[in-house]
């Protein structure tokens, strides 16, 4: 079973800040995590679990857990009132400390200590309690395993630290054999960042345009292990831009889906390509929605990103949005009034896309009605109550491309940092007819439920799912 967690880079840098020796200090906190359940993840057929850090729970002076470079002691009194806060919120509790001498691996006193921890954790909140327990080192890197009871300890999968910046914690990373058919990539960026693209689990929403070239920049980028998300089929319509897609597919409405997998797959690469042919709201996209690493957002409805946008803050998974924008004016012979791609990173501590503007909620709703309950769309849309049905939108395959190609650019510099450290871009728009990029600031609006709000950012799995009605 795999197993993954997503740490929060808040949270990450309150332990970098008092766990790492320089600081001086010598205090504990825990951290609790919301556990994802996933019943058939895309890959492997199997069950996963993925773990998203939710809150950090500092612990009294007068409860100080000592420890130095061969040892940590957790007081059991904290301990006790942490497994209660995380029993009452349905919270997974993990110990953290760190290993200032940079041993990579858990100690045999560790092993002691957490065998426990964990005892005393059934023994509060019963059998079926899991523990995590995480290790910082000086480097900055992190281990990470789980306790699923007093014999089955499994190490982590992966660590994904998501912030301005994602980093990735995993065995051996840094080891092994570079590739070959990425050697020239590896002469720009190192060895490491194919490694970690290899390791990503990565979701395309929408594999028309812009994200049949997501998947084809992506694959020739070095990721492995995708799933797409799309109901359509091709049309004549789509074959200015859908890369991968021929005639015979418009002729015989093959699913957009199938016909990027089969490209993706020609290459011979190793990729394993999996595919919903849903809308990313259906019921059933759910577990592979959950099992991703990272989301590129490639739909041009507002029902779809409505459900993206809440998705990178229940789940803490960051969203690369994508989305062009071409205005023209009435004349006969159309003149390009605005010309924009952009690209909107999502995730907890970012804008929202409403708070953004670039969902309209109302379009999003009849889109929305008209997936789900058609009749009684039809009969809104006679009665002219529906919006945004107005004729298709002008798309150019050299833009839709560009975009795709800004936004894996945009994971590439959140992976590596090749732009350097003052470059932080939430959302890029590149003004195609001016030739200029912009870097778009804004606030999210106090009262947005989706990121105004920390209380369920990586809440996970809620009852609905991601506190949408359906
Ligand atoms: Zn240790
Ligand atoms: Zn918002």
């Amino acid at each position: 079973m795999s197993c993954r967690l997503v740490l929060q880079d808040l949270h990450a840098q309150h332990f970098q800040e008092f766990l790492l020796p320089e600081s001086g200090h010598e205090r504990s906190a825990y951290l609790l995590f919301s556990q994802v359940n996933i019943k058939a993840d895309p890959w492997t057929g199997q069950p996963s679990q993925r773990f998203l850090s939710y809150e950090v729970v500092p612990v009294d002076e007068g409860e100080v857990v000592s420890s130095s470079a061969q040892h940590i002691t957790w007081a059991t009194q904290s301990f006790v009132n942490v497994l209660k806060r995380a029993h009452d919120k349905g919270l997974v509790v993990a110990l953290v400390h760190n290993h200032p001498g940079g041993l990579a691996e858990f100690s045999e006193q560790d092993d002691r200590n957490e065998a426990d921890l964990m005892q005393l954790a059934q023994n509060r909140n019963g059998p079926e309690v899991s523990l995590l327990s995480l290790v910082l080192m000086p480097n900055q890197r992190w281990i990470g395993r789980l306790w699923e009871n007093l014999t089955d300890v499994r190490p982590l999968d992966l660590i994904q630290v998501v912030g301005d910046r994602i980093s990735l914690h995993y065995p051996d990373r840094g080891q092994g054999q570079p590739s070959a058919i990425l050697n020239r990539q590896a002469l720009a960026f190192g060895d490491v960042l194919n490694q970690d693209l290899a390791q990503l689990r990565v979701g395309i929403v929408g594999v028309g345009g812009t994200g049949s070239a997501v998947a084809m920049l992506a694959a020739r980028l070095g990721i492995r292990k995708f799933v797409l998300f799309d109901q359509d089929v091709v049309e004549a319509t789509n074959l200015n831009r859908l890369h991968g897609a021929t005639l015979e597919d418009a002729e015989c409405a093959h699913p957009k889906v199938e016909v990027v997998a089969r490209l993706m797959e020609a290459l011979g690469l190793g990729i394993d390509v999996q595919t919903q042919q849903k809308w990313v709201n259906d019921r059933d996209c759910r577990d592979a929605l959950r099992s991703c690493d990272v989301v590129f957002g490639c739909t041009d409805d507002h029902a779809g990103r409505l459900v993206l946008n809440r998705y990178a803050y229940y789940y803490a998974t960051p969203v690369i949005d994508l989305g062009l924008a071409i205005e023209v004016s009435n004349a006969e012979i159309p003149e390009i009034q605005a010309l924009d791609g952009r690209v909107t990173v999502l995730q907890p501590g970012y804008p929202c896309l409403l708070c953004r503007d670039v969902i309209n909620p109302t379009i999003a709703r009849d889109e929305l009605l008209k997936q789900q309950h058609p009749e009684q769309y039809e009969s809104r849309k006679a009665e002219a109550y529906v919006q945004g049905e107005g004729n298709p939108s002008p798309s150019v395959v050299l833009f839709t491309t560009d975009v795709a190609n800004m936004a894996l650019q945009e994971l590439v510099h959140r992976l590596q940092g090749f732009r350097g450290r003052e470059s932080l871009t939430k959302q890029r728009v590149r003004k195609f007819k001016l030739m200029n990029d912009r870097s778009q600031g804004r606030e999210s609006k106090a009262y947005c439920s989706v990121c105004g709000c920390s209380d369920h950012w990586a809440m996970g799995d809620t009852d609905p799912f991601l506190g949408l009605l359906e």
